[in-house]
C-alpha cells in the first residue's frame, strides 16, 4: 500500500492541546479504541503514539503491520513491549534525560513532605481543632544528617543524590551493577539490598518497572526496614507490593511512605491505603512542570516525526 499524503497516528487521546497543535498540521490522530473497531485498516495506521500508559503489546502490532514507530511520551516504557517491536522491526523512543531534575525534586518534594508531615499540617491547620499552638503535636522525622538509599542509581537517581548532598545526608546506593563514577562524583556509597534496607532512614525507588523490580519491595524488604524509616516511590506503583505496604503502614512497622505511583493507579477510591495519615501520595506529577512536559512534548514528537520518515530516532529505547 503507497504511504498516505498524512500520516494516520493511533493515539490514547486526548493529548494535551500542546501536543494535538503540535501534530495538527503533519498527522491525523485516531483514538486508541479505532484498533479494534471494523473500520479499522491495520496497514492504514503508520505510527503509534503513547501519551498515558496504554499497553502495546504483540497482539495489537500484529493488528497494524503499518505501524513504522512506537513514540511515547516519558521515560518508562514498562507498557509498551520494547522486544515485540524490535523483532517486528519497529523502533520505539522516549524522553530520557530532559524529566531526571523535575522527577528528582518531585522524589525530595515527597520525602521533606513525608518527614515532616506537611500534608497532616496543612489539614490539621485549616481544621477546626486548630486554636492554640501546642509544641507537642505533629514531631516529624529530621531529614538533614540522615542516611538515604536509593534504589536505581541512573539518571534520575543521580539527581535525588546531588539534592541529599545540599542536605548533608549519607547517600547508599544498590544497582545490579556499582557505579564508580557516581561514587566518586557524588561520594555516594554502594550497599546490598539488605544493607541498603536495614540502614536508610529514607529508601527512595528510581528504578525502571520490569519482571525483575516488580515487587522490588515487598514483605520481606519492609520488614528489613526501621520502624522509622520512610520509602518514597517514583518509580512505578507495581515496584512495590501494595498489599505489604498497606499492612507495614497500618502496623507501623515502617514509619510512613511518599508515592507519586500506586499500583494500581489510581487505587479504588475506598482502598484502605487512602485511609492512612502517614502516607502522602500525589497522581504521577513526577515530570509534571510546565517547562519538563513542554520538552518531553518536543521530544516525543522529534521520535514520531524521524520514524515515519524511516530514520534512525533521536531517542531510542534499546531493544536488547
Ligand atoms: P535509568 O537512567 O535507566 O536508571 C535506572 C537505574 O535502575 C539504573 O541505574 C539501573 O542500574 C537500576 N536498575 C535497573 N534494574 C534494577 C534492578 N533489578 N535492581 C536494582 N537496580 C536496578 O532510568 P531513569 O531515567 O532514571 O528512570 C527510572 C524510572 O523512573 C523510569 O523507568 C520510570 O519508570 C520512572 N519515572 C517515573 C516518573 C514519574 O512521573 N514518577 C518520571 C520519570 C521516570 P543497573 O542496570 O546497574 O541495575
Amino acid at each position: 500500500m503507497p504511504p498516505r499524503a498524512t500520516p494516520r497516528v493511533l493515539a490514547d487521546l486526548p493529548l494535551s492541546p500542546a501536543i494535538a497543535d503540535m501534530l495538527k498540521d503533519s498527522v491525523e490522530l485516531l483514538p486508541w479504541d479505532w484498533a479494534q473497531s471494523p473500520k479499522c485498516e491495520g496497514e492504514a495506521i503508520s505510527a503509534i503514539y503513547t501519551y498515558g500508559h496504554p499497553t502495546v503489546d504483540a497482539v495489537l502490532l500484529d493488528r497494524l503491520p503499518g505501524v513504522r514507530v512506537v513514540s511515547n511520551f516519558g521515560v518508562g516504557v514498562d507498557h509498551i513491549d520494547v522486544a515485540a517491536a524490535t523483532k517486528r522491526g519497529i523502533p520505539v523512543g522516549n524522553t530520557p534525560g530532559i524529566l531526571d531534575g523535575a522527577t528528582a525534586d518531585m522524589a525530595f518534594t515527597l520525602l521533606l513532605a513525608t518527614g515532616r508531615r506537611l500534608a497532616e499540617g496543612d489539614r490539621y491547620a485549616r481544621g477546626p481543632s486548630f486554636l492554640r499552638y501546642d509544641p507537642s503535636y505533629l514531631l516529624g522525622r529530621e531529614i538533614h544528617g540522615t542516611t538515604l538509599g536509593i534504589f536505581g542509581m541512573g539518571r534520575i537517581g543521580s539527581q535525588v543524590a546531588k539534592r541529599a548532598l545540599g542536605f548533608n545526608m549519607t547517600v547508599l546506593y544498590h544497582n545490579r551493577q556499582r557505579k564508580p563514577d557516581a561514587e566518586q562524583k557524588l561520594g555516594v556509597t554502594y550497599a546490598s539490598k539488605d544493607e541498603l534496607l536495614a540502614q536508610s532512614d529514607y529508601v527512595v525507588l528510581t528504578v525502571p518497572l520490569t519482571a525483575e523490580t516488580r515487587h522490588l519491595i515487598g514483605r520481606a524488604e519492609l520488614a528489613r526496614m526501621k520502624p522509622t524509616s520512610i520509602l518514597i516511590n517514583v518509580a512505578r506503583g507495581p515496584v512495590v507490593d501494595t498489599d505489604a505496604l498497606t499492612e507495614a503502614l497500618t502496623r507501623r512497622t515502617i514509619c510512613a511512605a511518599g508515592l507519586d505511583v500506586t499500583d494500581p493507579e489510581p487505587l479504588p477510591r475506598d482502598h484502605p491505603l487512602l485511609q492512612l495519615d502517614n502516607v502522602t501520595i500525589t497522581p504521577h506529577l513526577g515530570s509534571a512542570t510546565e517547562q519538563t512536559r513542554l520538552r518531553m512534548a518536543q521530544m516525543s514528537i522529534e521520535n514520531l516525526v524521524a520514524g515515519l520518515a524511516g530514520k534512525p530516532l533521536p531517542y531510542q529505547v534499546s531493544g536488547r
